[in-house]
């Protein structure tokens, strides 16, 4: 059976060579000990998004916090090379979870969710922080079931051209919008030598993007691009662009 997965935000690389107990946090503690119900020497993998996994015995199952005796620590190979941001405009509550943990699966790099013209949920800044907080758990309850030992990095919400105007590195910036050229078309104008490493991918709300939306893409040089005839949902589109670009450039060969 897979090592059960705990993600703590405590310094592990220091706790090892230190050779000091981790006390892990409540929520871990009581997974490991009231629903796994592991007791002194069971074994379990933490990580604290540093991209190592810590291997870890149990000294002292307490529900509350447990202490774990650090044993060694390897490198995690199980992040993709191609770095995808996702900016995806907010949905609702629900299926914005669900973009965030299957993009989290499908190895996303950083999401970036901004409101659009047509964005249909507003957020004062008290539950856009919640939120935030929300999904970030969200994410590293994927990571911990995924394998991935770095969490995505996911930005406070941003309105659309707020997001735009701070110009980020990237070698490619596509927004998905139907009816565009397709993949296939703006492929044939890459070289196989072209080294794409670092992806900015933009996904409309249920409504789509706006006329205003996407010129401001446009000054922002994000190229309209088209994933097949179907129109997809906004929680399905990005997740199919990943999967597609992690096999074209990235880790899912
Ligand atoms: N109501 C809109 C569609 C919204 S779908 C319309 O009829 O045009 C939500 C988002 O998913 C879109 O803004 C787009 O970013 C993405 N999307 C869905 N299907 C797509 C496709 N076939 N090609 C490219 N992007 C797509």
């Amino acid at each position: 059976m897979r090592m059960t997965r705990v993600y703590t935000n405590q310094p592990l690389a220091a706790a090892l060579s230190g050779h000091s107990l981790i006390r892990l946090e409540s929520m871990g503690s009581a997974h490991l000990i009231k629903v796994l119900r592991m007791r002194a020497g069971g074994k379990v993998t933490l990580f604290n998004g540093d991209g190592f996994d810590y291997a870890a015995e149990i000294e002292t199952p307490k529900p509350e916090s447990a202490e774990l005796r650090l044993i060694n620590h390897k490198f995690n190979p199980n992040e993709s090379t191609l770095k995808i941001t996702l900016i995806q405009a907010l949905c609702r509550g629900e299926k914005m979870d669900w973009v965030l943990e299957k993009a989290t699966e499908l190895g996303v790099h950083r999401i970036i969710p901004v409101q659009t013209e047509r964005t249909e949920v507003q957020l004062d800044a008290e539950r856009a922080q919640k939120r935030l907080q929300h999904w970030q758990r969200v994410v590293i309850s994927a990571c911990e079931q995924c394998g991935r030992a770095r969490i995505p990095e996911i930005l406070p919400i941003r309105a659309l051209d707020a997001h735009l105007a701070a110009k980020l590195n990237r070698d490619i910036a596509w927004v998905l919008e139907p009816g565009s050229p397709g993949l296939g078309l703006v492929l044939s104008e890459f070289s196989a030598s072209n080294d794409i490493r670092d992806i900015h991918l933009a996904i409309g709300p249920e409504g789509g993007f706006s006329e205003r939306d996407l010129a401001q893409f446009s000054a922002a040089d994000f190229r309209s691009i088209s994933f097949g005839a179907r129109i997809l949902r906004t929680e399905t589109a990005g997740i199919v662009a990943l999967a597609v670009l992690q096999n074209l450039w990235g880790d899912l060969k």
